[in-house]
């Protein structure tokens, strides 16, 4: 019997078990593979078993163009990537959107609207054009799409790009309405309203590194974060804030009785990669409002030892309260904003912050509160710099 005589649902059957390379070979075998390879659906299930891509993210392109030209080749960059930005880091988005692939950069809000939405700014696409031919362009600079390259990594969880006309990055405004509307992005006023010295310089800093990366810049793999039971809080991507840093992103995960959370963004001080938080889940705590005060009556407990006894399991809820003398970075408007009582929280645990000087001199790790108020919303006391960081779940990058 030959392959020929076999309907062509069959076919298509049969083809749907190879993978999309020996696909792309058995139709050049036989007309009837050749027939069979051409149809819909096999390119359908194809996108989906390899990508995950839908129906919906194709809209009207083909999938067997998409898949052939597009995903076959850059399908790897689909996902979450953090942004090898000396310092700074940052988050990349890559996924299908109406037949292209879409790169967006998801910027932190401004200070302290931790609750906001990321700020997205487009840097590169990849798709077909109308003549059939695979496009991967830059959305950089001004003066419309221009040729940027992809390149692997040594391994699938790395890539970087480089923009093949980087002159098209600078060419737009004069350099100081570029400033300008840099800043106005980043802390939401105009430079000439309020922003402080000390700020002004950290901003300067920021704005002449990060420049560096926009025609050329790497990329690692964050791994995919799965729920688990018995936690405290589920892992995941948080916005917290960072006092005159601004807001910066952290990813929380478990491991053993720690819990950690790692900057995928960050800043001169401390950068991204480095361990903001280390939780110690075998040291919960319970305070009453007296103990917390002010940072006195907290630091005394500390000595003494306020962690719960053994054996001795910690209420559904207890009482919190902001010692007098912390700087609040953002608390009572993050609860005002997610309708959550001020007053309350769900669990309290003892951990160590990281802190340093600029260019992470004197790096050191010091005492903290971890504070849970619910799934998505908790802070962190820093006790040695005074103040109160908040953090909320960020899953608005899907
Ligand atoms: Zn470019």
């Amino acid at each position: 019997m030959s392959f020929s005589s076999l309907p062509l649902e069959v076919l298509v059957q049969v083809l749907s078990y190879l993978t999309p390379t020996d696909i792309v070979k058995a139709n050049r075998t036989c007309k009837s593979f050749y027939s069979a390879s051409r149809v819909t659906k096999l390119w359908k299930t194809v996108c989906d078993k390899e990508h995950n891509v839908t129906v919906e993210q194709i809209g009207s392109s083909s999938f067997e163009d998409f898949y052939t030209k597009v995903l076959h080749h850059y399908g790897q960059t689909l996902g979450l990537w953090q942004m090898q930005i000396e310092h700074y880091g940052g988050l990349l988005s890559v996924k299908v959107v109406n037949g292209e692939i879409i790169a967006t950069q998801l910027l932190p809000p401004i200070d302290p609207e931790v609750w906001m939405p990321f700020k997205r700014k487009d840097l590169f696409k990849i798709s077909v054009d109308s003549e059939g031919k695979t496009e991967v362009n830059c959305l950089q600079g001004s003066g419309g799409p221009h040729k940027i390259e992809i390149m692997k990594g040594n391994s699938s969880n790395q890539f970087s790009v480089q923009c093949k006309q980087p002159e098209k990055h600078s060419k737009s405004k004069n350099r100081e309405e570029k400033f300008a509307s840099w800043i106005r992005d980043e802390v939401g006023i105009p430079p000439e309203h309020g922003v402080q010295g000390y700020q002004m310089e950290l901003l300067k800093i920021k704005y002449l590194s990060i420049q560096q990366y926009e025609s050329s810049c790497s990329f690692t793999c964050l791994q995919p974060i799965n729920s688990l039971s018995n936690v405290p809080i589920q892992p995941g991507l948080f916005k917290g804030t960072y006092g005159g840093h601004g807001v910066e992103v952290i990813q929380l995960t478990y491991e053993g009785n720690r819990l950690h959370g790692t900057k995928v963004s960050g800043d001169p001080n401390v950068p991204a990669g480095k361990r903001s938080i280390i939780v110690h889940l075998d040291e919960p705590l319970v305070l009453n409002r007296e103990q917390q005060r002010d940072l006195n009556s907290i630091k005394q407990l500390q000595n003494e030892g306020c962690s719960l006894p053994e054996g001795q399991e910690a209420p559904a809820r207890q009482p919190f309260s902001i010692p007098f003398g912390i700087e609040d970075r953002g608390f009572v408007q993050l609860c005002e904003q997610k309708d959550i009582p001020t007053d309350f929280c769900r669990a309290r645990y003892f951990g160590t912050g990281l802190i340093a000087m600029h260019g992470f001199r004197n790096s050191s790790r010091t005492d903290c509160h971890l504070v849970i108020f619910d799934e998505d919303v908790f802070a962190f006391l820093w006790m040695e710099l005074g103040s109160l960081s908040v953090y909320s779940r960020a899953d608005d990058f899907l």
